[in-house]
């Protein structure tokens, strides 16, 4: 039985653990190390084990803690090469310790027993950023968030996961009638950017989601553009769960 949590998502913070008999690991640390810490012993997950960290990209929402994660349990963290490469200035000011920093690459998946986890780029305004697949006890789980369009390689990655969490960011129209300043919009709609409530159901359809087998966990909801009501009307043939900001969701799949 693998169990797993959202332990939070949205702007304010984004992190997942999944763990099979006492062996963990997590996916970005957007929270506070203590907060981290909080909603794991709440879900019933302890941070002794956590065998690695994974980070989808160097925006605080999503490696906040990664620093001080790896000065206090000197576990790996992981991110991809590009990322490290090119987002000099955002990996340095997080302070891994060089034993602790680690790369990974599309194609070459990273074991971390019982873990198999593969990245894939995303679309973002944050260089490396990517995706992943975990592989655990013959069950898969894919994350795709924080990417402005979607390739062929994430639905067929949708496709063939048993649990997907999917970015559903903004509804277009409360986008465009909504607070934020005209550049802003274009940051989040952009190519670079984050996926509509739109772009999330057509990625869906096109990797033949029909609400009946498969789990979705629609994540990373903004708070200003989009209401989980709305993502909910958008999302009724899927049968999706909406992921309320900041808010913890456990459950296991066996
Ligand atoms: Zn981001
Ligand atoms: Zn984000």
């Amino acid at each position: 039985m693998v169990r797993f949590s959202v332990l939070g998502s949205g702007s304010c913070g984004n992190s997942y653990v999944f763990s099979l008999d006492g062996q963990s690991i997590l996916i970005d640390a957007g929270y506070s190390f203590k907060q981290i810490n909080l909603r794991m012993e709440a879900g019933g997950f302890d941070m002794k084990d956590v065998m690695a960290l994974f980070l989808t990209h160097l925006h605080p929402d999503h490696a906040h803690a990664a620093g001080i994660f790896a000065r206090k349990t000197a576990k790996p963290v992981y991110v991809t090469r590009k990322c490290r490469d090119h987002a000099v200035t955002e990996y340095i000011a997080l302070n891994i310790p060089e034993t602790s920093a680690m790369v990974t690459e599309p194609g070459s998946p990273v074991t971390v027993w019982p873990f198999t986890v593969s990245c894939f780029y995303t679309s973002h305004d944050s260089a490396g950023s990517c995706g992943y697949t975990v592989d655990v006890d013959g069950k898969r789980f894919t994350i795709i968030t924080d990417t402005g369009k979607y390739s062929q390689e994430m639905v067929e990655e949708a496709r063939s996961a048993d649990v997907l969490f999917l970015e559903s960011n903004y509804d277009i129209q409360m986008l465009r009638t909504g607070p934020y300043p005209l550049y802003l919009q274009k940051r989040v709609a952009g190519e670079r950017g984050h996926l509509s409530n739109d772009q999330a159901r057509n990625l869906l359809l096109d990797a033949g989601y029909d609400g009946s087998s498969k789990r979705v966990y629609l994540v990373h909801i903004s708070a200003n553009n989009n209401t989980p009501e709305t993502v909910a009307q958008a999302m009724c043939p899927f049968n999706a769960f909406v992921c309320r900001r900041g808010e913890c969701y456990t459950d296991y799949i066996s």
